[in-house]
């Protein structure tokens, strides 16, 4: 296992065109989960593949661990890799086919055979080991990928490519808490492609959040969710996304459609220096309805959806759109809906990002 580092790392599939990745700096760290998530052509399997050798960066370094990889091949950087469609050998058993990364490696049968007991165990193959792999179902198929892309113990990391693409939806979950139970298991660094939120929320300690070829933040799923460092992220990350209202401020407030916010002193202050176009970010479940004794905002309400668990209120404030998040329970009055918008929740952007930034 290895950390990675990317070292002022950009690509550009012609000279003197256009970025496919802009210069990045990051450092992943050895045995986390890290998932590379953004929309399609956002430069995903770009970077995936500079890591897995695949591909050569126009500019910088790739570090595994001490190592300069940049110019490596894939089969001499100690990578494991799970792609979209299953890799494996039909005529072949389970068994066989979860062996052969470890065979390969003139590993001991004694120790290949432990090895391949741990995680046919850990993936659910356990019943199914001496079955050829040609007559087995498309999940089961991935699974024994999956299995092969885990099973050397002497990788610098795992790279997953989109792997759960052709798996059913309801059995997308169960694989994708397999893995990360595999992941808690055999402390391996990993890192997962998808344009998934889903996914990427669900199986990563870290997800690289992507647009047009950066890296816009690279956070926990509750960063992500609480500080979205960019208006994108907190776009692209919920369901449904942030909502980001232009504004101005006046001391430690934010004027929306000329309501006054109270905002984060501190975070106020930066934002009038700034000198940048402003918004207020706040999350649809974060704001919270006034008591009938409150101050508060006065939302025009358009659209009510249950949706179970809550109701989802499409609504105005002033000429902005806004999206509230509301326990069932609540009501909403013949005016509309009176909300607060805790001050700890009330963000401020300048040109898109965080005022502040990952402070
Ligand atoms: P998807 O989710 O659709 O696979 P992605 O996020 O993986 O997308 P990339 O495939 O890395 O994105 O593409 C990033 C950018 O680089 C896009 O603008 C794409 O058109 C461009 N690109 C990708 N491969 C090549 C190539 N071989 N030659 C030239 N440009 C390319």
């Amino acid at each position: 296992m290895a950390r990675i580092e990317l070292n002022n790392l950009a690509h550009q599939y012609a000279p003197g065109g256009e970025y496919a990745l802009q210069p990045m700096q990051h450092v992943w760290e050895d045995g986390g989960a890290y998932a590379l998530l953004g929309p399609s052509g956002c430069g995903k399997t770009t970077l995936l593949n500079i890591i897995s050798g695949l591909l050569t960066p126009s500019q910088g370094q790739v570090l595994f661990g001490d190592q300069d990889v940049t110019r490596l091949p894939p089969e001499q950087r100690n990578i494991g890799q799970v792609f979209q469609f299953p890799v494996i050998y039909d005529t072949m058993s389970v068994f066989d086919n979860l062996a052969f990364p470890l065979r390969n490696r003139r590993l001991s049968e004694d120790y290949v055979s432990r090895r391949v007991t741990q995680i046919a165990g850990m993936l659910g193959l356990d019943e199914v080991l001496k079955r050829r792999a040609k007559n087995l179902t498309a999940d089961a198929k991935q699974k024994i990928s999956l299995g092969r892309g885990l099973v050397r113990e002497d990788v610098a990391a795992v790279l997953f490519d989109e792997p759960l693409t052709v798996i059913d939806p309801h059995l997308k979950w169960q694989l994708r808490r397999k893995l990360r139970e595999v992941h808690e298991q055999l402390n391996l660094t990993l890192v997962y492609v998808t344009h998934d939120q889903t996914e990427a929320l669900t199986f990563a300690d870290k997800v690289v959040v992507m647009l047009a070829g950066q890296v816009l933040q690279v956070g926990t799923p509750q960063a992500l969710f609480e500080r979205p460092e960019h208006t994108f992220v907190g776009y692209f990350i919920g369901s449904p996304g942030m909502n980001f209202m232009d504004c101005q401020v006046e001391g430690s407030e934010a004027i929306v459609a000329g309501e006054r916010i109270a905002v984060d002193p501190a975070m106020a202050a930066a934002a009038s220096e700034s000198g940048g176009q402003l918004q207020l970010g706040i999350r649809p479940g974060l704001i919270r309805p006034a008591a009938a004794d409150e101050a508060g905002l006065m939302i025009q309400v358009d659209q009510v959806e249950d949706l179970g668990d809550y109701e989802l209120i499409t609504g105005h404030l002033g000429e902005h759109k806004i999206h509230v998040r509301l326990e069932e329970s609540e009501k909403i009055g013949s005016d509309g809906l009176k909300v607060v918008f805790p001050t700890e929740h009330s963000l401020l952007y300048a040109d898109d990002r965080l005022v502040g930034g990952g402070a």
